[in-house]
């Protein structure tokens, strides 16, 4: 059994990631510093370790001791507002520990590594869908404490051989199909998971950031995919990596985007609540509209997404929030 040491494994796509590796025959070991994550989003039996990525000599251990073949490395932090604010923690946090982080594997042999990137990377698009290979502007901190990792990748491929995916996530959304384990941030400032809150009642109303946005309604409109199809993205990208059929950046969306309003409508229909909206000021930095090009992964990795209409993805997140209206319950 291949053991995958998965940093950031008690996240929302971590957890979501350590189940699928688990149904694929694979032994994941969780590395996370439980700042954002939840230690019950971790099953007992899987090998936990709470601590820093950047600890060296930690990192050092786990992979001698749990004879680690390949990473996934989730640990990050990921809210675009926080970075704005603090982009030197977002620097600290993404960028200099993870250069840490793969310096410390690279030493103890390890060379495969699945890093989460982001759409962020792109900034304001030119063409929708975007392909891999349109620019890179991020406009906020977060993505391009992304970029730089991706960027300095390629210089650690050449030096020492590192053998490396980026996957640039679109709008993950969704939870596991029986609702026991799914998004709980703190705080939450996702738009699925704030509406949910809304139809639970727990928040009086959802606002619409902007609706003078150049989409049909006026809202931004994003390309949401479900967290199981996202995390079935790492395992095919594992599996390619070992075999040597690809490498480098791809983009994991479904190739179809959806406005906030129509997100908003869908909600109402799967839970049959009302679901106040009220239209609000644009937010900060948000592009009119982002939707994946798809063809790479698809054709590279043979990928497709299973799980990712709307529907099923607002269903999962539903039966989620329903029965977990305190999220982990810390
Ligand atoms: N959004 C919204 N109201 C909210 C939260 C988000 O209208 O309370 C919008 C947001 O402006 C963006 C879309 O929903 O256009 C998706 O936002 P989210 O924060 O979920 O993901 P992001 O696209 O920032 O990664």
């Amino acid at each position: 059994m291949e053991s995958i040491l998965v940093s950031g494994g008690a996240g929302y796509i971590g957890s979501h990631t350590v189940v699928a590796l688990l149904e694929k025959g694979y032994k994941p070991v969780v590395l996370d510093s439980l700042v954002t994550g939840h230690r019950q989003s971790v099953a007992k039996d899987v090998p936990f370790f709470q601590g820093d990525i950047a600890d060296s000599q930690l990192v050092r251990k786990i992979v001698e001791q749990e004879q680690i073949s390949a990473v996934i490395h989730f640990a990050a932090r990921s809210l675009v507002g926080e970075s704005a604010e603090k982009p030197d923690l977002y620097f600290e946090e993404n960028t200099a520990k993870t250069n840490r982080f793969v310096s410390t594997l690279l030493h103890c042999g390890v060379k495969r590594i699945i890093f989460s990137s982001t759409a962020a990377t792109y900034g304001i698009p030119e063409d929708i869908p975007i392909p891999e290979t349109a620019p890179t502007v991020p406009i906020n901190p977060y993505g391009f404490s992304k970029l730089m990792i991706e960027q300095s990748f390629a210089w650690l491929e050449k030096a020492y051989g590192l053998e490396w995916i980026a996957l640039r996530y679109f709008n993950a959304a969704g939870a596991v199909l029986d609702g026991s384990l799914g998004e709980n941030h703190q705080p939450e400032t996702h738009l699925i998971p704030l509406i949910l809150k809304t139809a639970l009642g727990q928040r009086k109303e959802i606002g619409i950031f902007g609706t003078d946005y150049s989409t049909p309604d006026g809202t931004c409109i994003r390309d949401y995919i479900h967290v199981l199809d996202l995390a079935m993205a790492h395992i095919l990208a594992l599996e390619a990596l070992a075999k040597g059929t690809a490498k480098g950046v791809y983009n994991v969306g479904t190739g179809s985007g959806y406005s906030v309003k129509e997100v908003i409508e869908t909600a109402r229909r799967v839970t049959g609540r009302t679901i106040p909206a009220v239209e609000s000021p644009r937010r900060p930095g948000d592009p009119d509209r982002l939707v994946a090009k798809v063809e790479k992964i698809e054709s590279l990795l043979g990928w497709t997404p299973r799980f990712s209409s709307l529907e099923q993805i607002i269903e999962s997140a539903w039966a989620w929030h329903r029965s977990h209206p305190k999220g982990y319950g810390e």
